[in-house]
């Protein structure tokens, strides 16, 4: 099941929704997380598991929100997704401020706005 979340930011940039996670069929090979794109000045989905980091819109290379992780956090999470069962690899978005793409500001963060499958 995947989260869908609104990046929200001080300076009031409109974001779009973004659905987090995947679906139950291909969750080993998909899992969406955010990225910012200082270029686009937006933040887009992108599939942690590739690869490359890249825009999906201006291939500029960058770095998602959040972390993959075999230590679970212990801070709050908005969000977290289970990679690699054997390895208890884990990807977690923490319940904190991030970098804004629009502002630069260390000022967005991320509401839980519903859930799909
Ligand atoms: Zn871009
Ligand atoms: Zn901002």
């Amino acid at each position: 099941m995947g989260t869908m979340v609104q990046p929200k930011c001080k300076c009031k940039h409109k974001f779009k929704n973004l659905n987090l996670g995947g679906g139950f069929s291909d969750f080993k090979k998909s899992c969406i997380v955010p990225l910012p794109c200082f270029n686009c000045k937006d933040v887009f989905g992108l599939n942690i598991l590739n690869k490359k980091h890249l825009c999906p819109k201006c291939r500029t290379r960058s770095t998602p929100y959040g972390e993959i992780s075999t230590n679970p956090s212990s801070n709050p999470l908005v969000f977290d997704w289970g990679i690699d069962f054997e390895t208890s690899s884990t990807y977690e978005l923490e319940d904190k401020m991030y970098t804004c793409p629009v502002c630069k500001q260390e000022e967005l963060s991320f509401e839980v706005i519903g859930f799909f499958d």
